[in-house]
């Protein structure tokens, strides 16, 4: 079916992306450009005849030049990183097939691939008979997870709106982002979005979430929902999920768990107790993308409750889409809130089940030993202090400058951001309410060895001038 021309451009491609990952040996992890200057040397246009094939590879060439390269060993900047080869394989075969998953009928092989990954994440965290659906991202289930809960508790909102109920999501003050958006969205509104104090590794008190509880009822709220953070985005923190569980059945609150960072552990025997009570909860979000490397996007919400799903999200399509007909307990749309869905199960699958169950218990006791190697030598160096013990992938820490006159906030963020414009290595920054600035670096990434911590380390510490 293809063209002769198109048959040498896909080798040739093949060539490009033998080329791109052998560079990383050699090249830097990011060529910074000011996105003022980029504009200038991509040509955005699209013409009225279009391009060559040669310009096309061009096209890709420049695409992955001025790329950040996630893949680069000196990349830790990000919650996902690395490269997993089972994994490309599965999204390119997933784009040859370009089936939705809406429905068995058109995507057969996915949905039981999908509800299978589902079962199995639900059987390791210790949920029997439950359900759960792939989607776009750790943000979109973690909304999921209040928008099931709504429905559980008031399916009469479902016809007529909120009715001025005032249903509030319980949080740590480390929790992410997108439970403000989720509230937003769902028209609770954000001062119904109450947060719980953590501790000084990040940890929700389960003692202040039954306060602030019994304070929101006793302001007339109606508490709905609690989500507990299994990796927290920059500690690393996981809160103490058996604890929280107490008082949600107390309160008769959804317990939700946001593990899309730190849930990978419940691949390792030897770290899954961070998730200790994590078979008693209503819900839980995985992200596949972010610790185990598989390409974003790759994220489940799961559920004990079988009927949840379909319950909060059918609605309309049966003119068109959704028959009736012998296969319809596989069809996935009526639990989804999108219509076109993506195939994102194959890459994941194929991944875990080229590497089996023990490969991925390694690669995470793998991350676990790099992390400890950096944790040592922070602990043996003087001019390197750890801003909390790290639980998780997370290592935040500050660079102690050697001119003491220096404001250290200010040397490291400074220290950051000529790390980020060199563009040999690239780790985050983050900042405490006090207005500690340390940096974050992220052991995301199979590729990363303790050789190139080593680098980071003594590059730091010389003020960037040696590697
Ligand atoms: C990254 C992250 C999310 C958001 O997940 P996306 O897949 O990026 O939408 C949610 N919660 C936590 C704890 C995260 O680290």
């Amino acid at each position: 079916m293809h063209t002769e021309v198109q048959k040498s451009l896909f080798l040739e491609v093949v060539n490009v992306i033998e080329n791109y990952f052998e560079q990383n040996k050699s090249s830097h992890v990011v060529d910074y450009i000011k996105g003022t200057e980029l504009k200038d040397k991509l040509d955005l246009t699209i013409s009225e005849s279009g391009i060559s094939s040669t310009e096309l590879i061009d096209e890709i060439k420049k695409y992955l030049k001025y790329t950040p390269r996630t893949s680069h060993p000196q990349f830790a900047n990000q919650l996902s990183g690395g490269y997993q080869f089972e994994a490309m394989l599965g999204e390119l075969i997933s784009f040859v097939g370009n089936n939705t998953m809406a429905t068995y009928e058109v995507s057969p092989v996915a949905s039981l691939i999908e509800a299978e990954l589902v079962k199995l994440i639900n059987d390791i965290i210790g949920i029997k008979d439950g359900d759960g659906i792939m989607l776009t991202g750790g943000s979109n289930a973690n909304l999921m997870a209040i928008h099931c809960a709504r429905e559980r508790k008031f399916p009469d909102v479902k016809r007529k709106g909120n009715q001025g109920l005032d249903l509030c999501l319980f949080v740590s003050n480390e929790a992410h982002y997108s439970h403000k958006k989720a509230m937003m969205l769902m028209g609770l509104g954000l001062d119904n979005l109450i947060m719980v104090e953590a501790d000084k590794s990040g940890r929700m008190i389960a003692s202040d979430l039954d306060k602030k509880i019994e304070a929101a009822k006793a302001l007339g709220k109606t508490p709905l929902i609690v989500c507990s953070t299994a990796g927290t985005t920059v500690l690393g923190a996981f809160d103490p999920i058996d604890e929280i569980d107490v008082v949600a059945k107390k309160h008769k609150l959804w317990h939700h768990v946001d593990g899309a960072w730190g849930g990978a552990v419940m691949f390792s025997p030897k770290y899954k107790k961070l998730m200790k009570g994590i078979e008693l909860v209503d819900s839980y979000t995985f992200d596949a993308h972010k610790l185990m490397g598989t390409g974003l996007i790759t994220s489940f919400f799961t559920t004990r409750h079988p009927d949840i799903l379909s319950l909060a999200n059918s609605g309309g399509g049966s003119q068109y889409i959704f028959h009736e007909y012998e296969n319809a307990q596989f069809d996935t749309g009526r639990k989804s809130l999108q219509c076109g869905r993506k195939v994102d199960a194959l890459k994941f699958w194929l991944q875990w089940k080229s590497k089996g169950h023990s490969g991925f218990a390694k690669f995470v006791e793998d991350q676990y030993e790099k992390q400890n190697y950096m944790v040592s030598l922070i602990n043996e160096n003087p001019r390197l202090k750890l801003v909390a013990q790290p639980e998780y992938l997370n290592v935040c820490f500050q660079v102690i400058p050697t001119d003491e006159s220096l404001d250290i906030n200010e040397y490291n963020l400074d220290l950051r951001s000529r790390l980020v414009k060199e563009g040999k290595m690239l780790t985050n920054f983050s900042r405490f309410n006090d207005g500690t600035i340390f940096f974050r670096h992220i052991f995301a990434n199979n590729i990363t060895e303790n050789k190139h911590t080593d680098q980071l380390i003594s590059h730091l510490l010389s003020d960037l001038k040696e590697e």
